[in-house]
């Protein structure tokens, strides 16, 4: 039995359709066709997948774990993403969702005085009704919320569309982006709740984590960090990926192999991985559905501890 657990559908802020995003049923259509993995969970950022996505799964004979990926942060380290599993048969998905939306709550961005700007500078077009919303003093939106407007047909200017979220990001970092109030997830919290929810957290990607300063988080740091906030596993099977051309494919195996060989020390300490699909357009074939995947054996570890019959 081979798992794809991090995959992403139209439900993600950074998936568009219309550059060969899936829909949480194409993707399960998709899957159940190639037949390449018999588990799978969609992990759409900051979002937990959802009872119908477990129906239609089991109904084409998949294994659906509950899955999302949430942004989160450490003291002296850049973002971090860390992913939540979960079982739907046996836990009450509104709990951890409550408790979701209130770390999200935390993390809205503060950008009446942005919004104000982008409209000047002709980006941003946003509808009437909202236009006026926006612009409200301490009217606060998410950084997923803004990113979703910038790539949007609807809210931006012919002139300024961003094909791209990480172009609309890097257009944003010239334009005071940081200077935002924003508050976010911390990572020792959003593990705590999960737990508390018996769900399992797991550090996605551990290479892409950068200090503050920029420099790259080592086997060290990855593993104060698990200490720190008391992580359950870490993704050990994942692909180069495609839009941050920084590490080679080659330098990603001897990472993720590093990464399996220290984790394999605790045998409580899961190891999980996947796809990390957005899009078909991807030129990687290792970002493809299923492509990436978990062994056997640690397939079977993870949903042992998530309590599914097997
Ligand atoms: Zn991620
Ligand atoms: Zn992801």
């Amino acid at each position: 039995m081979k798992a794809d657990l991090h995959m992403h559908t139209t439900r993600s802020f950074d998936v568009e359709s219309t550059q060969g995003g899936k829909s949480a049923k194409q993707l399960l259509d998709l899957i159940k066709h190639e037949g390449k993995v018999q588990v799978v969970s969609f992990t759409d950022h900051d979002k937990l997948s959802k009872k119908s996505d477990f129906d239609y799964a089991s109904n084409n004979d998949l294994i659906f774990v509950g899955g999302g990926e949430v942004s989160t942060s450490s003291l002296g380290f850049k973002q971090i993403h860390v992913l939540v599993y979960f079982n739907p048969q046996k836990i009450d998905i509104g709990e951890i969702q409550k408790e979701l939306n209130n770390l999200m709550k935390g993390r809205r961005v503060m950008c009446a005085s942005y919004v104000k700007r982008l409209i000047e500078l002709g980006v941003f077009k946003p509808p009437r009704f909202q236009r006026r919303q926006l612009i409200q003093e301490n009217m606060i939106v998410s950084r997923a919320e803004l990113a979703q407007m910038l790539t949007s047909r609807r809210y931006t200017y012919t002139s300024h569309r961003f094909n791209d979220i990480h172009k609309a990001w890097e257009f944003l970092g010239g334009q005071d982006f940081r200077n935002i109030q924003r508050q976010s997830t911390n990572t020792k919290k959003l593990c705590d709740i999960v737990r508390k929810s018996e769900g399992l957290t797991i550090l996605a990607h551990p290479w892409q984590i950068k200090y503050r300063d920029g420099t790259r988080i080592n086997l060290d740091g990855i593993e104060r960090l698990v200490n720190l906030t008391g992580i359950d596993g870490i993704e050990g099977y994942y692909p180069y990926h495609w839009w941050k051309d920084e590490i080679s494919p080659d330098q990603s195996k001897k990472m993720n192999f590093e990464i399996r060989e220290w984790a394999s020390g605790d045998p409580d300490f899961l190891i999980t991985g996947g796809s990390d699909f957005h899009r078909n357009t991807n030129p990687r074939k290792t970002c493809l559905p299923g492509r990436t995947y978990l062994p056997h054996e640690h397939t079977i570890k993870l949903l042992e501890r998530l309590g599914y019959d097997i």
